[in-house]
C-alpha cells in the first residue's frame, strides 16, 4: 500500500489519524473521479469517488446547494480538496459560498474547511463540535474553522426555497450525525449515517454506537417526510427506499449479533450465519465484521 493510500485509509477509519492534517495534492484517479453530479437544478453533490478502501476516494460526497442568498455546501472532503471543489462549484454558478454544514467530525468530511474563508459560516450538531475540537487540524489557529453555529435536535437555515433543515436523532456513526434536507427539493444528504450499501463505521471513540445506530436510522426514517432522493455519504445518490432499507439492515445486523454471541458464537461465525448476499444481495462485506465485532463489544 502506497502511503498516500496509508494516510487516506487511516483517516477515514478514523481513529488513528483523524488529525493529520498536510493536505495531499489530488491525484488524477481521484481528480476523475470526483466529478460534479446533478441531483436537481440547484443541487449538485461533488462525487467522494468510491469507498474509502479503493482509488480514487477523496472524502465525502460534498452537497452544493444553489440559493439566492448564495452557496451552502455539506462536508469538505479530505485535506487539500478546497480549490477542486470550489472549481467543481463555479462550473455551475457564480455565487459565493456563504456556509458550510458538516455532518460529522472525520476528516474525509471536514478536512478542508480552513480553505474557505472566515466569513463562511461553518454548522453541525453541538457534539460534532466537541469532537471536531478535539482534532489536531482544529488547535490554535485552526480553531477558527470549527464550527460557529451548532444546534441540538433541528434547525432551520434560510427560507423558501433555499430552506434547509437540520436534523439530529441520537448517535451512530460517531455522538453527532446531522441529516441535512432541502425540503423544497425532496431530497436529504445523509452523511455517513447512511454511507454505502455495506456495514456503517461505527466510531465509538467520537461516541458513535451499533447497538443505537438502528433506533437512531428508525427515527429518521419517521421524523423526516417528504424526501424521495437521498445523497449518501460515499456512493452515488440513490433512493428513500434504499435509505430505509439500510436501517432494516442495520437492525438486522444487531438482531443476528445479539443472538450469535448469546449462542456463544464468534463475530466471523454470526457473519456466516446472517447470510448477507441472500439477504441483501446489492450489499458488500467489507466492513460487516468490523461492526459485528463492535456490537458484540458493546453488548453486556
Ligand atoms: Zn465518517
Amino acid at each position: 500500500m502506497r502511503r498516500g493510500m496509508m494516510l487516506v485509509a487511516l483517516l477515514a477509519v478514523g481513529s488513528v489519524s483523524i488529525g493529520i492534517g498536510a493536505p495531499q495534492e489530488p491525484t488524477p484517479v481521484q481528480l476523475d473521479a470526483a466529478e460534479m453530479v446533478m441531483v436537481r437544478d440547484n443541487l449538485y453533490y461533488v462525487a467522494g469517488g468510491p469507498p474509502w478502501n479503493r482509488p480514487g476516494f477523496s472524502g465525502g460526497n460534498v452537497g452544493v446547494f444553489i440559493a439566492d442568498e448564495g452557496v451552502s455546501i455539506v462536508d469538505t472532503k479530505l485535506p487539500g480538496w478546497g480549490p477542486t471543489i470550489l472549481e467543481r462549484i463555479r462550473t455551475v454558478t457564480d455565487k459565493p459560498v456563504i456556509r458550510i454544514i458538516n455532518t460529522h467530525t472525520h476528516g474525509d468530511h471536514v478536512g478542508s474547511n480552513s480553505f474557505f474563508p472566515e466569513t463562511v459560516t461553518i454548522v453541525a450538531h453541538e457534539n460534532t463540535r466537541s469532537n471536531m475540537e478535539g482534532m489536531e487540524a482544529f488547535q490554535g489557529d485552526g480553531m477558527k474553522f470549527l464550527p460557529q453555529r451548532t444546534y441540538s435536535d433541528r434547525l432551520t437555515l434560510g427560507s423558501g426555497d433555499g430552506r434547509i433543515d437540520l436534523y439530529y436523532f441520537g448517535p451512530g456513526h460517531t455522538s453527532g450525525d446531522t441529516f441535512v434536507v432541502f425540503p423544497a427539493l425532496g431530497v436529504m444528504h445523509a452523511g455517513d449515517m447512511f454511507p454505502w450499501q455495506d456495514a456503517p463505521f461505527l466510531d465509538r471513540n467520537n461516541g458513535g454506537s451499533g447497538l443505537a445506530i438502528p433506533e437512531t436510522l428508525a427515527a429518521a426514517v419517521a421524523g423526516i417526510g417528504n424526501v424521495d432522493t437521498v445523497i449518501p455519504g460515499h456512493i452515488p445518490v440513490t433512493s428513500w427506499d434504499d435509505f430505509v432499507e439500510f436501517q432494516r439492515f442495520n437492525a438486522d445486523m444487531v438482531a443476528a449479533a445479539r443472538a450469535g454471541k448469546s449462542d456463544g458464537q464468534t463475530p466471523a461465525q454470526a457473519v456466516a450465519a446472517f447470510d448477507l448476499a441472500g439477504r441483501y444481495p446489492d450489499y458488500r462485506s467489507d466492513r460487516i465484521e468490523a461492526a459485528f465485532q463492535t456490537i458484540y463489544d458493546e453488548l453486556p
